[in-house]
């Protein structure tokens, strides 16, 4: 089915969102030509998902690399075809404000350094994208989200999700009520980690499957409902004795209770494989499995006592260049992303609640 051009879904999410900071002339000039990217972490996510994407992109283009590792930037340098005058290391860091080359600075680094490197590439006059978790507590978020607004810029997070079509069509067909009114969602989300590496160390991950995956689970149940929850409750499983999780945990679950009414049930894990959700209406269900993987999305729906496939016929751009290609529109539109610094800053603070609701064996309220 089509489910309508990439423009027109576009600039329905983002209408009315104009951004005081960004300059009608910033506007301008910036919209005569491509967008440049600098990437920051040449790790797993950036050049084997992000990186090779900037070729399906219409607006957006990689213009400088920082790595504290030479051969990192001369490696994908080369390939990227990016010179030496635009490769920087963390200690040159700030140095990318005399680049004006440089519109996008990309925090791809682990999760207790999203913080850092987003206020600093503010502070030198950048637009900031930043992988999810957007940082390790809701005080960090606040903190960049000061620094972009002072500074005039764009933050925005990494939530690849709300620009891969299928997850579009759920959230249209979810809000628009096609299987009747949302009374349940079920999300679940988690892998068996390998053992050794820093999404194990606390002091750089700030937390275990929940901040790095579980999420997934949570942002799902916003996105597809438009709300945010009033109460969470958790029990988290962790087995302690297992080398991998001395700093981390490994599973948590958790309820969300929506002002609409919805429920949500939703699985973190570190021990066992999910990627899926479903939406449970008074008419039928939604499902998706996998869901937010990177590719292969799979909707089946159930209306009418009739289960069937749903599948998107229109060839679309996928979620990694669409969301890149968002950013860069978004600047030259002088428009404010979908998915901005307050969008991660919601997570955080749910997921602060889920934390807390699992140490004190406790319902949270989050009504404000
Ligand atoms: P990775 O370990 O593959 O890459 C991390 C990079 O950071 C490496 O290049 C490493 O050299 C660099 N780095 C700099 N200082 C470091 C330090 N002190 N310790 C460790 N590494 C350091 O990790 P990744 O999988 O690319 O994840 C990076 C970020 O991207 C994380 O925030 C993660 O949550 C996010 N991510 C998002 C998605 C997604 O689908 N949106 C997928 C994977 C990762």
């Amino acid at each position: 089915m089509m489910i309508g051009s990439r423009r027109t879904i576009l600039g329905g999410l983002g209408a009315g969102l104009t951004l005081a900071g960004i300059g009608a002339q910033g506007a301008r000039s910036a919209a005569q030509r491509k967008i440049g990217y600098a990437i920051v972490g040449l790790g797993s996510y950036a050049t084997r998902q992000i990186m090779p994407n900037f070729k399906n992109c219409d607006h957006a283009r990689l213009v400088a690399l920082v790595s504290g590792t030479p051969a990192k930037l001369r490696q994908y340098g080369a390939e990227y075809g990016i010179p030496a005058t635009h490769h920087y290391s963390y200690a040159d860091y700030d140095r990318m404000r005399d680049n004006s080359d440089i519109d996008v600075v990309y925090v791809v680094l682990p999760n207790a350094m999203h913080a850092e490197y987003s206020i600093r590439a503010a502070q030198a006059g950048k637009h900031v994208m930043c992988e999810k978790p957007m940082a390790v507590s809701a005080a960090e978020c606040e903190a960049m989200i000061a620094a972009s607004r002072k500074a005039g810029k764009l933050l925005m997070i990494g939530y690849r999700s709300r620009f891969e079509p299928y997850n579009r069509l759920a959230i249209d067909l979810a809000r628009r009520g096609h299987v009747g009114p949302t009374r349940i969602i079920t999300s679940e989300h988690g892998f068996p980690i390998q053992p050794n590496q820093w999404r194990l160390d606390r002091p750089l991950s700030g937390g275990g499957s929940m901040m790095d995956i579980g999420i997934y689970s949570l942002n799902a149940t916003r996105y597809l409902t438009g709300e945010e929850p009033v109460e969470v409750s958790a029990i988290e499983s962790t087995d302690r004795a297992d080398p991998r999780f001395k700093t981390v945990e490994d599973r948590i679950s958790f309820l969300l209770r929506f002002p609409s009414g919805v429920e949500a049930t939703c699985v973190s894990s570190y021990s066992s494989a999910h990627n899926a959700y479903r939406v449970v209406g008074t008419e039928g269900w939604i499902d998706m499995e996998p869901a937010t993987s990177y590719s292969g999305q799979t909707m089946r729906i159930r209306k009418d006592g009739d289960v069937t496939p749903r599948t998107i016929s229109e060839p679309a751009k996928n979620q990694f260049a669409g969301q890149l290609d968002h950013m860069a529109e978004c600047i030259m539109n002088g428009s404010k992303p979908i998915v901005p610094g307050e969008e991660g800053l919601a997570d955080l603070r749910v997921i602060e609640a889920i934390y807390r609701s699992a140490a004190e064996h406790r319902t949270i309220s989050l009504a404000t």
